[in-house]
């Protein structure tokens, strides 16, 4: 029987694995994609919010706490984290007036901030509006690649013991004694202990041990723009009245300094429902242009990801001894998800016995785009496939295709773990030559979304 069965492996479930796997515990991770990460958290605008209203709600107080070790976790675990800041930005003279006050209102709930001037504002951000009045800078806020943060929990979580089951979905939970039998459709699972990080479909599995809930999901779309440096950094009008159910979008910007404006919120009918529509793409067009003097250069992609709202909060409990809920993890959960493990790891100190292992080991991750040509050649003196890049535009080997290819067998790990072929698609055959050639096929996501088989 493991101690921990973890159901979903989005960052959510990843970070609570990646933590567990520093104690003495048998634990396992189910997941029903290919891969980790490739629900709701690839579909995210990868920001690390510096704050979210209201203030002193869960989901407040976990993102303040996840934003705050943020810089541990990416070096920990070796993920790209930018502390790119935000700026808040009145447009009008009301929202200049406001500023002080917002300003205070941040400070007494612990969020920095510093005043900008209007003449600052447009050395910082040149492709602004000249009738800006003023704003702020919240310095904390950051960026990083969702999928890249997830995928490098799951590698410390494996290289620290914790077993992984992809293309494995939950279909039913029992109560078996004081534990649980979870059946799959790669087998029967017993644990301990349960925690449900399924994300959108968290309301199926609540139900299969008798919690009611629901959850809706809202669609965010986002529109990608090729051109680097159009904005340092992510840039936000002042709102006078927040909208209860979404931060409102922004113009924000990419790991890879590319810009990324958006994401709305629409209500859809289906959990699957990722589709964008022109008329998405225009609304956040005609949203942010008017913040900035013109668009910046060549849109490459449209993307939309699905919210799983369960009501205004997070919803994380322990409705039976030994299952606990992490559902209706919306935004921020991204930014919240290290404080989220930390408070899961907490809630299960009740109910297991959780010893600290003596060595924990540290997984590499190496990238071609990032090494000089003393380390490039050694890396390939160690392994030849450095030496073959598959991705030109986005400098990818060959070597960190196929690593990629042992975190999820499928194109979209490969895409948003690596970035060879997510901007552009020249290279797009040559990695469905090497995904064949290790997988016999080439699924997009999950089974049945093969493009070759
Ligand atoms: C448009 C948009 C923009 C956002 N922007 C930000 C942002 O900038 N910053 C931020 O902090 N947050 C942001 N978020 C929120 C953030 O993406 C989520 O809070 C976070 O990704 C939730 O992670 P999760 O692990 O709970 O869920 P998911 O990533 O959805 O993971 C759940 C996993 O469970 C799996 N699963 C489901 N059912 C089963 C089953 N029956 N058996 C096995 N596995 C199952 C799924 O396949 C999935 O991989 C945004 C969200 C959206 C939609």
């Amino acid at each position: 029987m493991k101690d921990v069965l973890i159901v979903g492996a989005g960052v959510t479930g990843s970070f609570i694995a990646k933590e567990l796997s520093k104690y003495k515990l048998d634990v396992v991770v189910v997941e029903r994609k290919s891969g980790a990460g490739l629900d709701q958290t690839k579909g995210c605008s990868g920001i690390i919010h510096p704050l979210q209203l209201p203030f002193g709600s869960l989901k407040s107080k976990l993102c303040l706490k996840g934003n705050a070790m943020m810089d541990e976790e990416a070096d920990e675990l070796g993920f790209t984290f930018k502390r790119v800041g935000l700026i808040l930005v009145a447009t009008n003279f009301i929202t200049f007036l406001a500023i002080p006050l917002i300003q205070l209102y941040f400070k007494v709930n612990g969020v920095k901030s510093g005043r900008l001037s209007r003449k600052k504002i447009l050395e910082m951000v040149p492709n602004i509006r000249r009738d800006i009045w003023g704003g702020l800078f919240l310095p904390t806020a950051g960026v990083v690649n969702p999928v890249e943060m997830t995928a490098c929990a799951m590698r410390f979580a494996k290289a620290n013991g914790v077993e992984f089951h992809y293309d494995c979905e939950v279909t039913g939970i029992e109560r078996k004694g004081e534990g649980f039998v979870v059946k799959t459709t790669k087998g029967d699972f017993e644990a301990k202990c349960v925690i449900n990080c399924a994300g959108l479909y968290a309301d199926d599995i609540a139900k299969m041990v008798g919690y009611d809930m629901e959850i809706t999901p809202g669609k965010g779309t986002h529109v990608v723009f090729e051109e680097r440096g159009f904005s340092n950094h992510l840039v936000v009008a002042i709102p006078l009245k927040p909208n209860k159910r979404t931060k409102g979008g922004g113009a924000l910007i990419g790991f890879d300094g590319k810009p990324i404006w958006g994401p709305n919120l629409i209500d859809v009918d289906s959990k699957e429902d990722t589709s964008v529509k022109k008329r998405e793409v225009m609304g956040i067009m005609e949203k942010f242009s008017p913040l900035f003097r013109r668009k910046p250069e060549g849109v490459v992609a449209f993307y939309a990801g699905l919210r799983s709202i369960a009501g205004r909060d997070f919803v994380i409990n322990q409705p039976v001894e030994g299952f606990i809920n992490v559902a209706g993890i919306q935004s921020p959960g991204l930014t919240a998800a290290p404080a989220i493990a930390e408070m899961v790891i907490e809630m299960l100190s009740s109910v297991l016995k959780l010893e600290r292992k003596e060595e924990i080991r540290k997984p590499e991750w190496r990238r071609t785009a990032e090494m000089s040509d003393e380390e490039l050649k050694e890396a390939i003196a160690e392994n030849k496939d450095f030496g073959e890049i598959i991705c030109v535009c986005n400098m990818v080997s060959k070597a960190e295709i196929l690593k990629a290819l042992e975190e999820g067998a499928c194109f979209d790990t490969v895409r948003h773990l690596t970035w060879a072929g997510m901007d552009c698609c020249k290279c797009h055959a040559d990695i469905f030559k090497l995904i064949e050639e290790r997988e016999g096929k080439v699924k997009k996501e999950m089974e049945g979304s093969e493009i070759i088989w």
